[in-house]
């Protein structure tokens, strides 16, 4: 059986790091005697450029039939005077829409060999190794009305939520837990908001299908404080749109940089997209030393989230762990011991490691 991956490079360190997993998941192809099968199309300002728009029809259609999409990042300086349709972070909100995308998976991992790229302190943040799952199309965003009301005097946004939308998301993040440590934190404002009320009654409902998970409810604002005075209590934390836009990022401070951090963004029974948290970083693009580990980690959640393959996903993050352990580094991961290395240095690594 053959795997079909969509390519989305789209601009800056994204059509870098983007090869740099495909490296990766060639290794662990011959490895494993898998068939991956790559195309590549546009999205963002490559796209605007190509096609006089981010997201043209053709890489949309790939996508939908594809079995999993990887995207490297979008947008530049380039494209910041552009109309907001001509803008290429149109292409992303457009395909994430394009393919119902729901369920935003973000893992945050403190590596040993990078505490002290993190301004929390070290003891604190050591061992620490959790997943965010954030709701991604509901609530806050898209709640209707939001405008101003009163002649102006007055604004209304709306946090709506149906209960479908609720079920799935606290599902896929009960799973989630199963493939952990079966220990998920659930975070609402149940003391104040009738949509954390209903959350809070569906989390609990739910612990009956899942009898070997822990679950403990954490009120926001206290989950805000403890995820960086006490990071390792948790494992899988799940929340709705807004607190966990808020939550992730501040999340990413336990792992010292944004070159680190993978995503996933999952629909419900159609394709997966994986991409590094970060951007285009237009301020080092083209100079080949980006750090491609947030892409390559991306790749391994494919592996874990699309394909099943939890061997060839280990396989990866031991890899990554491992070049780590010796000392490697990108320019972003400051380190005052060990070898600087660039961003085709660094995917050879991990490909040896792969291989040994
Ligand atoms: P966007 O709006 O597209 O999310 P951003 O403003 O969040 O972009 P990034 O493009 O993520 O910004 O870059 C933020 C900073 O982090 C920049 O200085 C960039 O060089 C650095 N950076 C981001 N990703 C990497 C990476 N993979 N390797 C090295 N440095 C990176
Ligand atoms: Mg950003």
């Amino acid at each position: 059986m053959s795997h079909n991956i969509v390519l989305l490079p789209g601009d800056g360190i994204g059509a870098e790091v983007i090869y740099a997993a495909k490296d990766v998941l060639e290794a662990i192809s011959k490895k494993y005697n898998r068939t991956f099968r790559f195309s590549s199309y546009d999205i963002g300002g490559v796209a605007i450029d190509q096609h006089g728009t981010p997201l043209p029809d053709e890489t949309v259609e790939a996508c939908k039939q594809a079995d999993a999409v990887l995207l490297g990042a979008v947008g530049g300086p380039k494209w910041d005077n552009n109309p907001s349709d001509l803008r290429p972070e149109r292409g992303l909100l457009g395909i994430r829409k394009a393919l119902d995308l729901y369920a935003n998976l973000r893992p945050v991992k403190g590596f040993p060999k990078l505490l002290h790229a993190s301004p929390l302190k070290e003891e604190i943040i050591q061992g620490s190794d959790l997943l965010i799952v954030r709701e991604l199309t509901g609530g806050l965003y898209f709640g209707q009305p939001s405008e101003r009301i009163d002649n102006g005097n007055a604004v209304v946004d709306t946090l709506s939520y149906t209960k479908k939308e609720m079920e799935r998301i606290i599902d896929k993040a009960f799973q989630s837990a199963t493939l952990r440590n079966n220990h998920l934190t659930s975070v609402d404002k149940a003391n104040v908001l009738e949509s954390s009320k209903l959350w809070r009654e569906i989390v609990e409902a739910k612990k009956a299908e899942y009898p070997d998970v822990t679950v403990d409810h954490v009120l926001v604002d206290a989950a805000a404080m403890k995820l960086i005075t006490n990071p390792t209590q948790f494992d899988v934390i799940v929340t709705e749109n807004m607190f966990g836009d808020i939550l992730s990022d501040e999340a990413s401070v336990l792992t010292g940089s944004l070159g680190m951090l993978p995503s996933a963004s999952l629909a419900e029974d159609g394709v997966g997209l994986y991409e590094p948290a970060h951007g285009s970083a237009p301020d080092i693009a083209g100079q080949g030393i980006a750090n491609p580990i947030a892409m390559i980690l991306s790749s391994a959640m494919m592996l874990r989230y699309s394909f099943d393959m939890n061997q060839e996903a280990d396989a990866i993050e031991v890899a990554v762990e491992s070049v780590l352990n010796q000392n490697y580094h990108t320019a972003d991961l400051k380190n005052e011991q060990g070898a600087l290395v660039n961003t085709s240095e660094m995917t050879d690594l991990i490909v040896k490691a792969i291989n040994r």
